[in-house]
């Protein structure tokens, strides 16, 4: 009795853990997901998440990038070939807009994930 109710208890702690690391992994998936950074000559100038609407001024106010429903793209610039503002809005990993005048990257970037790749490597 004693030990079938302790192998109770412990299976009971196991599931709880497995629950909540599956909970996290969940959460931090989901956070994890949708960061845009934006780059202005090789560096960082900032990242934000696409869950929030907002609209970023990029160096100095050269070029705009609107963050709005989950997607980011380039509203406003004073490049002279507005390639950047013809770019499709980006929103999956690995996307990118380009603005070669300005010499400014806003890529599409989800650190938790690659680092749990790294991890799992
Ligand atoms: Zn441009």
């Amino acid at each position: 009795m004693g030990l079938k109710k302790k192998d109770l208890v412990l299976m009971g702690i196991i599931l709880c853990i497995a629950a909540v690391c599956s909970l996290v992994h969940h959460f931090t998936g989901e956070a994890g997901k949708g960061i845009v950074a934006i780059k202005v000559d090789g560096v960082t100038e900032g990242t934000y998440v696409l869950t929030e609407d907002r609209r970023i001024e990029i160096n100095h106010g050269t070029n705009i990038l609107e963050i709005k429903n989950g997607e980011a793209s380039m509203i406003e610039a004073d490049c002279p070939d507005q390639i950047c503002v013809h770019e499709k809005a980006i929103s999956a990993d690995g996307e990118s807009i380009i603005c070669l005048p300005n010499k400014i990257v806003v890529e599409v970037e989800s650190d938790k994930e690659s680092e749990l790749d790294a991890v799992m490597k």
